[in-house]
């Protein structure tokens, strides 16, 4: 639409060249400021309103989405050649704040995944995220003798899942392939080595009777063999990590294929447990 803005608020372009527009940069860093200090998203737009400095040219007015999108708004501090207009101190100070303040913001979709594999630090049973109340989510053991309750809002844990995860994706050594799971051999399968074993000894036997033994020999091992998926993927997942730095996509494979469950614990901390049994808790992520 025309009204729109062409160029971002707190900018003007000049001789061919952005530069920092001298009332509107001033907004942007007064805007960063008050929120800071503690100022709704709403009290500053209605601030900007009074003060007379226009976002959209065909009115005065200020809605907190333009406030929001102006704390949220890297070109501020340099992205995309923009010059800078705020020191990156206040920008990850706004930032915190809005994730510190957002407490009523709808379930995180990183939520789900954590949801799902969210156990009990003490005793190991299914942990269950109750009801949200003042942003705080009350997650709930559900073995009725442990009982462990832990309140945290979702950003928080999922933040702690996060750290752990980043941590772990620094040292992709730890990305074992789980052990297979040991199945004893059966007896029909003893019986059946024993039997082509003695059939070959003996010699004596025709070669359709012993190709029948044989291949009833390789069925019985194929059917004892471990599903090798999981550690296919753990692979896969390491050569991918041992490459380059984890991207967003790379986090949430880890957390779906090298993460059994994720450890909520009374000092409202969580550990990861990974398939291969390996425990990742807090002090091993961040000194590695
Ligand atoms: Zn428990």
């Amino acid at each position: 639409m025309a009204w729109q803005r062409k160029t971002p608020f707190g900018y003007m372009i000049r001789d061919g060249l952005i530069q920092p527009h001298p009332d509107e940069a001033d907004a942007v860093r007064y805007i960063f400021r008050q929120y800071q200090a503690g100022a709704s998203l709403l009290a500053i737009a209605e601030d900007m309103t009074r003060q007379g400095i226009r976002y959209h040219s065909h009115t005065a007015e200020w809605n907190k989405n333009m406030v929001k999108r102006i704390l949220e708004n890297t070109k501020y501090i340099g992205a995309g050649g923009y010059p800078r207009l705020v020191p990156d101190e206040d920008f990850s100070a706004a930032q915190r704040l809005r994730t510190e303040r957002n407490t009523y913001a709808p379930l995180s979709t990183d939520i789900r995944p954590i949801q799902g594999k969210a156990v009990c630090g003490l005793c190991g049973m299914k942990m269950i995220r109750g009801n949200r109340s003042h942003g705080l989510v009350h997650w709930k053991c559900q073995n009725p003798d442990c009982g462990q309750s832990i309140s945290l809002n979702d950003e928080a844990l999922t933040e702690l899942v996060d750290a752990q995860l980043r941590g772990l994706a620094l040292t992709p050594h730890l990305l074992t392939a789980p052990e297979p799971t040991q199945n004893e051999p059966d007896l029909d399968a003893i019986r059946l080595q024993n039997e082509l074993t003695l059939a070959l000894n003996r010699g004596s036997e025709g070669p359709e009777y012993i190709k029948t033994l044989a291949l009833a020999v390789t069925a019985q091992r194929y059917g004892q063999l471990p599903d090798s998926t999981p550690a296919h993927d753990m692979e896969q997942l390491r050569a991918r990590l041992e490459e380059g730095p984890a991207d967003a996509g790379a986090l949430a494979a880890l957390m779906s294929v090298a993460v059994r469950a994720v450890r909520l614990t009374p000092d409202k901390n969580v550990e990861l447990e990974l398939v291969n049994g390996q425990i990742i808790a807090e002090k091993e992520a961040q000194s590695a």
